[in-house]
């Protein structure tokens, strides 16, 4: 079976840059699977993003998205219409003058008739938790609010696959937890395949598989926990943190200190230390 998304050796560049954008990059990823795509900043992320939603077109290697190549230009409705991106900033992506306006904007252009129009806007509302907002104006939502909006203009179209290109990284930590859970339920119970770029480790180690970029490359590809542990001094090259919960994991480690190896939040730590205290 092919995956969902099919990326071949691919390159890109920007077109007065003497340098690729893109070199090379190959991976694929199956419906339902959410990707992690890290790297520090220039290093070619939101590039790959836009070569998967077909706004850019590789000069050499293949995009395949839902069995469509990008660069057929017979598909490109069909690509943009199962690629959803959120973008960083939660003030650029408003159209309409309500919420409900908003949603509603992309299902016009698409041609969606009137009644299942509706019924779409509630729905999807109802799944980023905002329906109570339909009436309101987007200027006045808070910055968790204003993504979720963006979110339910998305999966009123009902794509295959959600990007999240930083969308979290100006919210302050309860937006972005809105905004996760919110991505976290679309891809559990709606198997919606999630590409979240991001700078934000928490995030990262929600996914099940993660992608390192550095400077164009693929330099790094696998489970997050395992690239975290296990790439500590490769990931300073690449100018990239490691979680905290890991790096006091292996200080505690060092000092004989072995703790179950798949406690990666701070809770979870704390509950796995509280164990260690009461057994010793
Ligand atoms: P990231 O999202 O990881 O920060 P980008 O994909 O935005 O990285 O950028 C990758 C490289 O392409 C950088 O060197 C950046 O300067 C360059 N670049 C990005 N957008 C353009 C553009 N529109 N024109 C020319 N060069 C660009
Ligand atoms: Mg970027």
């Amino acid at each position: 079976m092919t995956g969902i998304i099919e990326v071949r050796n691919v390159f890109f560049r920007y077109n007065d840059a003497e340098e690729d954008a893109i070199k090379n990059v190959s991976f694929s990823l199956d419906e339902g699977e959410w990707l992690a795509i890290v790297g520090h900043n220039g290093s070619g992320k939101s590039t790959l993003a836009k070569l998967l939603n077909g706004l850019l077109l590789p000069y050499s290697g293949t995009v395949t998205v839902a069995g469509f190549k990008t660069n057929d230009a017979n598909h490109v409705w069909d690509i943009r219409k199962q690629v959803g991106v959120v973008f960083q900033n939660p003030d650029n992506q408003f159209v309409g003058t309500t919420v409900m306006d908003d949603v509603a904007f992309g299902l016009e252009n698409n041609g969606i008739p009137r009644e299942e129009m509706l019924e779409r806007i509630y729905d999807s509302l109802r799944k980023v938790q905002m329906e109570k907002f339909i009436n309101h104006e987007p200027h006045r939502l808070s910055g968790g609010q204003k993504q979720r909006v963006a979110i339910a203009g998305i999966i009123a179209l009902k794509p295959k696959i959600i990007i999240l290109d930083e969308a979290t990284s100006m919210l302050d930590p309860k937006g972005r937890k809105e905004v996760i859970d919110v991505v976290k339920n679309l891809n559990e119970s709606e198997n919606i395949t999630v590409i979240s770029i991001t700078h934000d480790i928490e995030e990262a180690m929600l996914a099940n598989r993660m992608i390192v970029m550095n400077q164009g490359e693929k330099v790094l590809e696998g489970r997050p926990h395992e690239i975290f542990a296990a790439y500590r001094d490769k990931l300073k090259e690449y100018q990239l943190e490691v979680p905290f919960v890991i790096q006091l994991k292996q200080k505690l480690a060092e000092r004989g200190i072995v703790l179950n190896e798949h406690s990666f939040t701070q809770e979870e730590l704390v509950e796995e230390l509280w164990k260690f205290t009461s057994k010793t």
